[in-house]
C-alpha cells in the first residue's frame, strides 16, 4: 500500500507554472527529440469522428456508391475493374474472371479499415478449404505486398467444431492470418453471410540502402477482437514459400484479391500514418539518431532566435541558452552558453533568481550537459 502511494505522489503534476516552457524534464537525446514533458513538442492534432464511424482524416476508399469504387478502385493494369457494384458494396465472383481489384492512389504506412461479407451459402469449391471465400487484403499490393487473408474459416478444424463434413485447412491460410506466416491469434470470425471487419495499422519494413534496420509489422483487429499483435514480417507473403523480405517502393497500392471465389467489400477507409520510425513527434528508442538530431538542431535554433540580446548575461538569458543547449549543445549556442554563464557567475543576481537559474542548470547536469560543479554557488552574493 505504501508503495503504491509513494507511486500515485510521483505521479501527481506540480503546479502550472512548473510546465512553463524551460528547462524541466529530463532532455532530448539520441533517441528523442524531445524533452520529457516539452512546451515545444508539436501538439496533435484534432481528428473528429463521424456518425458513420470515418475519422475526419481518413480517405474514403469506397462509400457505397459506383462513383466512388470507380473513382478509387482499377484493375491490375490501371483500366476500369470488372468487380460489380451492387447494393453499396463491390464483390468479386467465382471463376477467376474478375482480376485483382486495386486502388488507383498508393499508400505507405496505414490504418486501414475494411468490411466484407460471404455469401450465406459458401461452400469450398472442388473441395479445397483455400477455394471458400478467399480473397486478401495486400497491403502495397501483390508484387511486394503483405497479404491479410480473407477466407470463410467460421469453422476451422474438423475434430473440433464436430463438423466431419468440413474441409480441414491450414492456420496460416484462414481469416485474419498473415497468409503464409502467421495464424490469427483467434478466431472472432462471424458466419458466412455476416459482414466481417479488419482494422489492421500497417508499418513497412525499413531499409538503409540493402539493409534491413526494422521488419515493419502488422496488427489485425477482426470484428474488433485483436487477431494479429504488432506481427513483425518475416517476408513478403507468397503461397509455399517463404519469401525473404526485400527493398520496394516506399508506397504501393491496396489491392484485393480475385481467387476465383464469392467476396463483397464496402465501407473501406484509410489513413496514411507517419513511420513509427520517423515520427519524431512520438519519438521513440527505434528512432534514426541522424533524424532526431536534425529536428534538435531546427529546435535549437528556432529558440535562438527568439533570445532578444544572446551576449547578455541576464538570468533570462543563462537559462535560455541553457534550453538552446539541452537540444543542441554544440557551435554559436554552446559558446554563447557557456559565457552568459560565465558571465552570470561573475555577477549573479539575489539569491531566489539563482535558485531558478540552478533549477535549469540542475536539468542539463542530470543530462550530462554540464557537471554539478558548473552550477552557481548559493548564498555567495
Ligand atoms: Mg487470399
Amino acid at each position: 500500500m505504501k508503495t503504491k502511494n509513494l507511486i500515485v505522489a510521483a505521479s501527481i503534476a506540480l503546479p502550472a507554472a512548473a510546465f512553463s516552457a524551460g528547462l524541466y524534464g529530463d532532455i532530448p537525446d539520441a533517441n528523442h527529440a524531445w524533452a520529457v514533458h516539452d512546451e515545444n513538442r508539436p501538439k496533435p492534432s484534432r481528428v473528429t469522428v463521424g456518425e458513420n464511424g470515418v475519422p475526419s482524416d481518413a480517405i474514403v476508399l469506397f462509400d457505397g456508391t459506383k462513383e466512388s469504387f470507380e473513382r478509387n478502385w482499377c484493375d491490375g493494369s490501371e483500366g476500369p475493374s470488372k468487380w460489380i457494384v451492387e447494393d453499396g458494396a463491390f464483390s468479386c465472383g467465382e471463376g477467376f474472371k474478375f482480376g485483382e481489384c486495386r486502388t488507383r492512389e498508393e499508400f505507405g504506412d496505414c490504418q486501414l479499415h475494411i468490411e466484407y461479407r460471404h455469401p450465406a451459402d459458401t461452400k469450398s469449391i472442388g473441395g479445397n478449404a483455400q477455394m471458400r471465400g478467399n480473397s486478401g487484403v495486400f497491403l502495397m499490393g501483390p508484387k511486394y505486398g503483405y497479404e491479410v487473408q480473407v477466407l470463410e474459416s467460421y469453422f476451422t478444424c474438423r475434430e473440433l467444431e464436430g463438423r466431419p463434413e468440413f474441409v480441414q485447412n491450414y492456420a496460416d491460410g484462414q481469416a485474419g492470418s498473415i497468409y503464409a506466416e502467421n495464424p490469427p491469434l483467434v478466431n472472432p470470425q462471424r458466419r458466412p453471410g455476416e459482414w466481417q471487419v479488419y482494422d489492421i495499422v500497417f508499418h513497412q519494413p525499413v531499409w538503409k540502402g540493402d539493409q534491413l534496420t526494422h521488419p515493419g509489422s502488422i496488427t489485425v483487429f477482426f470484428n474488433g477482437v485483436l487477431v494479429q499483435d504488432h506481427w513483425e514480417m518475416e517476408g513478403q507473403t507468397t503461397h509455399c514459400r517463404r519469401r525473404p523480405l526485400a527493398p520496394h517502393p516506399a508506397k504501393g497500392p491496396l489491392s484485393l484479391q480475385d481467387h476465383g471465389c464469392s467476396v463483397s467489400f464496402r465501407n473501406v477507409w484509410i489513413r496514411p500514418i507517419a513511420s513509427r520510425w520517423d515520427n519524431l513527434t512520438h519519438s521513440n528508442m527505434s528512432a534514426d539518431p541522424e533524424k532526431v538530431m536534425a529536428e534538435r538542431r531546427a529546435t535549437a535554433a528556432k529558440l535562438y532566435a527568439k533570445i532578444a540580446d544572446p551576449k547578455s548575461a541576464t538570468a533570462e538569458t543563462v537559462k535560455a541558452l541553457g534550453e538552446v543547449v539541452s537540444y543542441a549543445d554544440e557551435g554559436v549556442y554552446a559558446a554563447d552558453f557557456r559565457n552568459a554563464l560565465e558571465a552570470y557567475r561573475a555577477k549573479p543576481g539575489d539569491a531566489n533568481e539563482v535558485k531558478s537559474v540552478n533549477r535549469a542548470l540542475d536539468v542539463l547536469v542530470r543530462g550530462k550537459v554540464i557537471p554539478e560543479s558548473a552550477k552557481i554557488a548559493e548564498g555567495a552574493k
